[in-house]
């Protein structure tokens, strides 16, 4: 007898040219994190005309796909939908010219420079494929579609909205598209993409006369020493074998060089690997802020506010052994081991909720040929643009085929029984 995942991708044929047109066709019309109603609205039409159960709305633009098809396992896989302020230079002929008018009135231009565009059309074009062969599975399908990815904040939205009254999964699933060959897929038990946490301080003085500094309390000189003792975190606080990066990337005080202002704004990210390491660095830098503020007679304690923080993605072992088992089955050599990435993601955030495990992967977006001649003259950092650079578009194939066929056959790993 056939696998299951043969039967079903034997439709792939059926549905190609419809996921290029509509990947082609979102790649032309982004919209920013919580705005994503055009693609939102593309999804649910979608999986309502392959007989899904619809759920819209869900968390500002969120979408929810049900398809029961009989007793057995629940399987959710999950595609982001959030575009990126990026003025797009591929020069592709379905290239975005979209723009939107940002908060302080400017135009915005908005890009598809994440890919995120690919796991819309792959996850419907996986939508599809189980739909029509019903008869090769068993169990329950959820295809979700979360907002906002980019902001971190899309998957605690559908959160907040009631998401977990939605069939509770055995196993979420998602992919990315990132800068390794089309047709590559890469699984990762354990850490693969990093927690990052966005801070921004605020440290308060006393202003004054610059010739009087008997009458102030200069925020500048406290901000500058939170800045150097912020360096000895990562270099004195943790073992050298433990990654993490701390860098702050803006600081903002005073107004004139004989004026002593009252306060001095920090903004800083950290990325770490594990809760234990993040943990013990946001405690560091708390512990350090309030230390140096008291050090120099801040007169207020300072402000510490979290402005953005997506949690460490630490792919569970059994569902990733599993994957990668059934991907080196159905892919053969182009099945590896992807490296862990320096990028974040909120998405392990929906399986938490439900208190299941899940599993994350990567599959290639570049031209092969392109690839192939990058590495053999030693310049694939210059000459492969990679996520949310204007010129980041992933090849239409093999990577949609790849995409949809990857999540086909990680979804019948569990359905196919
Ligand atoms: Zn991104
Ligand atoms: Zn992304």
């Amino acid at each position: 007898m056939a696998h299951p995942a043969h039967t079903v991708l034997s439709g792939l044929d059926d549905v190609r040219a419809d996921v290029e047109d509509l990947y082609r066709d979102l790649h032309r019309h982004p919209e920013l994190g919580l705005r994503e109603h055009r693609t939102a609205k593309k999804a649910a039409n979608a999986l309502r005309d392959l007989g899904y159960d619809v759920t819209e709305g869900v968390g500002g633009t969120g979408v929810i796909g049900v398809l029961a098809n009989g007793d057995g396992p629940v399987v959710m896989a999950r595609a982001d939908m959030d575009a990126l302020p990026v003025r797009e230079r591929t020069g592709l002929p379905y290239a975005s010219t979209a723009t939107v008018t940002g908060e302080d009135g400017d135009e915005q231009p908005v890009m598809h420079a994440c890919g995120h565009d690919v796991h819309v059309a792959c996850l419907i074009g996986c939508a599809r494929l189980l739909a029509g062969r019903r008869d090769a599975w068993r169990g329950t399908f959820v295809a979700l579609f979360q907002p906002s990815e980019e902001q971190g904040n899309g998957a605690e939205a559908m959160i907040d909205d009631g998401l977990t009254t939605s069939p509770r999964p055995d196993v979420v699933l998602a992919q990315h598209v990132l800068p390794y060959p089309a047709g590559y897929v890469g699984t990762r038990p354990g850490s693969f993409l990093s927690a990052a946490d966005s801070l921004r301080v605020t440290v308060h003085g006393r202003g004054a006369h610059g010739s009087m500094p008997q009458a102030a309390v200069d925020p500048v000189v406290a901000a500058a020493m939170i800045v150097v003792r912020l360096q000895t975190v990562v270099s004195r606080e943790l073992a050298a074998t433990t990654p993490a990066v701390l860098t702050v990337g803006s600081i903002h005080a005073g107004s004139g060089p004989n004026v002593i202002p009252d306060r001095a704004v920090i903004e800083l990210n950290v990325r770490t690997y594990d809760d234990a390491t993040r943990g013990q660095v946001l405690d560091a830098i708390e512990r350090i802020v309030r230390a140096e503020c008291e050090a120099s007679r801040s007169p207020v304690p300072p402000e510490i506010e979290r402005i953005a923080s997506f949690p460490p993605t630490v792919n569970d072992e059994e569902p990733t052994r599993r994957v990668a088992d059934a991907f080196a089955s159905y892919f053969g050599d182009d099945a590896h081991t992807v490296e862990r990435q320096t990028a974040s993601e909120d998405m392990s955030e929906i399986p938490r909720a439900f208190g299941v495990p899940f599993t994350y992967w990567a599959i290639g977006g570049i031209d092969p040929g392109r690839y192939a001649e990058a590495a053999r003259n030693g310049t694939v950092s210059e000459d492969i643009p990679v996520n949310h650079s204007a010129g980041f578009a992933p090849v239409v194939q093999p990577t949609l085929d790849t995409g949809v066929s990857a999540l086909t056959v990680a979804a019948l790993a569990w359905l196919g029984g």
